[in-house]
């Protein structure tokens, strides 16, 4: 970039009464035109996903073109604070830890200088921006294209035509600059023709709970299927005409979980389409898939149904078919057995459906999990017989996340302090910060940490005033659990251990308490109703914990209203303990963990994804971990659980726990609370009575968080480590 040339038409614009929209489009626009994509590299990595959690670019973006600063000071000699362009809202396309990964490898990829190309969608409407009324989730629109969009360009002239039986779309890319060493560029495709076109690309995640919606989720993963494989291959030919053979060595193709799995038969059908045999098609398509597996929930593994398919995408579902045929002669041939190949089969016969993730694993050179005990629970269970026979096919890749925004641009503060330590190279290579493994921290450094903590703090705190209407006072231990809401990460869990240390305090149990505040973060998928019972529930729990005048001074929650990206950069930067505390064995790495960790929060959670790493790394005497392990989950799964027992046994949890339903809280009648409590108690249709142990879990979580409560005052031991 030309960065003196932008610099210099930054200072002649005038911003005379111009609003954040108007700056905002002007400033990007200006940087644009001095950013050039880099030559596409003849060898190319191209990432499909159907999500992109980007969060805000224009801070991003100026960062890595290195002019975050300078822009900043000449913004403030006009009068003009850079924190203006908070107003300007994330785009959120996508849903949580999946999407926010895919960006964090953009990310990377530029920062290090590898040709990495995403391919994804551009949604209308991101994913639904939310509400509380009366302490429930409301879900709006994210109608994120009303700032404008000064950081893509449409690329009308590469648009391509995707062809269902029944409707052709045109499927038009707006490319997204990704800077760093290289600039690479993430190609997000919209879908225009008609208005049954432009569903397509409307919303993320269309409920599938009928035959339409099921129709259009097949529809949406297709189009991106389809158009990044048209673009990868058009790219090929234009080098090497129709001779494919050096196809496999200059491309590879990752798929991140199964929803982009439909660009292995489509890239069957258009290598058949120019010539190929059903068997060289293959065999290409083998060497240049990888898979990604992001979850073991069954609920989460999808299935395309072979009727449905056949309806929309009949070319498709031959190949799946023909997929499925020649999956099953290789398997017979190398030995699986009868059990072992109805297991790997891409096809599963009892639901008339393709499992996309057989058929990935099936194709894919590569497979791999997303922390070492997800990446063995796949290779044990849910791919045990392609294991057994291809070992070589599976390894590990825990998820990382892109230090320059969850450090230096989440706390600069902090990254100033890393600088004078261990100078500037951890901004590229993470590595580096094992320089500090070396090295003692003198007390002074100690001090300026905690001086930075207490800073990121402030900042946090007086924009939860402004944006939550809750005033946090005083110096307070920050605990902190923002994710997705799911059973699976237990932020009832949590609910019951703050409703347990709130009686505590108020009976005096806890006099030396350090005062301390609850911050939860979490959007419930509009359709989960457990989900949002329990993000009712917490909300009541704190409505009756802030009220109390006696107690609030102590003991304070916060939970924050649209969690988004911009969020998570200020309460990451300024959390003491990162509560990440899912059923072992349940969560396959986490992100947040890590964003957290980097920024000096200790980790108080159980052995379960990429925790464990973390906390092999930090030290686990340096973290607060508690709970039962996977295995012994797995033991409890088959027999032997009695959570009504624990409940008999302990009545003070039994108190908490009654909470949901002798009248403590109001749900507003509408039955939430009452389905919770059955659902630890009596269990369900599908599932036995506290299906992700909580109750197995809960004493010990409590005790953690009072252990870390009390060795909190100890301020400079504690950051020590
Ligand atoms: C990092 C991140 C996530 C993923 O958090 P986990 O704790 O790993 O589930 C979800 N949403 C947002 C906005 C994030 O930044």
């Amino acid at each position: 970039m030309e960065r003196e040339l932008f610099l210099q038409e930054l200072r002649k614009l005038d911003l005379h009464g111009k609003d954040a929209k108007r700056l905002y489009n002007e400033i990007s626009s200006l940087a644009m035109k001095y950013i050039q994509a880099s030559e596409k590299a003849k060898r190319c990595a191209h990432y499909l996903s159907i999500e992109f959690l980007i969060g805000r670019v224009f801070y991003n973006n100026l960062l890595e073109l290195g002019v975050l600063q300078e822009v900043s000071e000449i913004l403030k000699e006009k009068g003009v604070d850079i924190a203006l362009f908070e107003e300007i809202e994330d785009a959120a396309l996508g849903n949580g830890g999946l999407g926010r990964l895919a960006a964090c490898y953009m990310d990377s990829g530029a920062a290090v200088g590898i040709p990495l190309y995403g391919y994804g969608i551009r949604y209308k409407y991101g994913l639904f921006r939310q509400k509380f009324e009366d302490g429930f989730q409301k879900e709006v629109p994210d109608d994120w294209q009303r700032f404008g969009d000064p950081w893509s360009i449409r690329k009308e002239d590469e648009k391509q035509i995707i062809r269902f039986a029944d409707m052709q779309v045109n499927a038009v890319p707006y490319d997204m600059p990704l800077i760093g060493k290289r600039v690479n560029v993430l190609r997000l495709y919209q879908a225009e023709g008609s208005e049954n076109a432009e569903k397509i690309s409307g919303v993320l995640y269309p409920p599938d709970d009928t035959e339409d919606g099921k129709l259009l989720r097949i529809r949406q993963e297709y189009f991106l299927s389809a158009a990044a494989i048209g673009d990868i291959v058009r790219a090929y030919e234009k080098r090497h005409g129709n001779d494919y053979k050096y196809f496999a060595a200059e491309n590879s193709i990752q798929l991140n979980d199964t929803h982009p799995v439909f660009a292995i038969p489509e890239l069957i059908r258009v290598l058949q389409e120019r010539g190929q045999t059903f068997r060289s098609a293959l065999k290409i398509a083998k060497q240049v898939f990888n898979y990604t597996n992001h979850t073991i929930l069954p609920e989460a593994l999808e299935h395309w149904n072979v009727r449905l398919l056949k309806k929309i995408l009949p070319e498709i579902a031959d190949i799946l078919v023909k997929i499925n045929t020649s999956a099953k002669y290789i398997h017979k041939k190398e030995g699986y057995t009868p059990q072992e190949c109805a297991a790997a089969s891409a096809y599963v016969h009892s639901r008339r459906a393709f499992s996309m993730a057989n058929t990935a694993v099936f194709i894919a050179n590569k497979i791999n999990g997303v922390a070492e005990i997800h990446s063995e629970i796949i290779k044990r269970d849910l791919f045990a017989a392609e294991y057994a026979h291809h070992p070589e096919k599976f390894e590990n890749v825990t998820n990382g996340v892109a230090q320059r925004r969850w450090l230096e641009l989440a706390n600069p503060e902090l990254s100033a302090l890393l600088d004078e330590q261990i100078g500037q190279e951890w901004r590229v290579h993470f590595e580096e910060l094992n320089k500090l493994n070396a090295y003692t921290a003198t007390e002074e450094t100690l001090a300026e940490f905690i001086q930075v903590k207490g800073k990121k703090k402030e900042q946090l705190f007086r924009y939860i005033e402004k944006a939550e209407g809750v005033k946090i006072g005083g110096e307070r231990i920050v605990y902190a659990q923002v994710k997705r809401l799911h059973e699976y990460k237990r932020q009832l869990m949590t609910a019951f251990a703050l409703l347990r240390l709130y009686y505590d305090l108020k009976e005096g149990k806890l006099k030396d308490l350090t005062p301390s505040v609850f911050l939860f973060g979490a959007k419930s998928a509009p359709s989960y109703f457990r989900a949002k019972g329990i993000i009712k529930y917490i909300n009541e729990i704190i409505k009756l914990i802030n009220a109390d005048t006696e107690t609030n001074g102590r003991l304070t929650g916060v939970f924050v209203t649209e969690y988004n990206v911009s969020y998570a950069e200020k309460i990451v930067a300024a959390a003491d303990v990162s509560l990440q505390v899912s059923t072992a064995g349940l969560e396959a790495s986490g992100t947040g963990n890590m964003k957290f960790m980097m920024n000096g929060a200790v980790t108080l959670g159980t052995m379960d994804g990429a925790n464990i790493e973390i906390v092999e790394k930090a030290g686990k005497e340096n973290n607060y971990i508690f709970g039962a392990h996977v295995d012994e989950i797995e033991n409890l799964r088959k027999g032997g659980y009695d959570p009504n027992g624990f409940l008999k046994e302990h009545l003070e949890w039994n108190k908490a726990v009654k909470t949901l339903i002798d009248g403590t809280f109001s749900d507003g009648g509408e039955g939430y609370f009452r389905e919770l409590y059955n659902s630890l108690t009596i269990g369900a249709s599908w599932h036995k009575p506290d299906h992700y142990f909580i109750f197995r879990d809960l004493d010990e979580y409590y005790q953690t968080i009072l252990r870390v409560n009390a060795y909190y005052r100890f301020r400079a031991d504690f950051v020590a480590n």
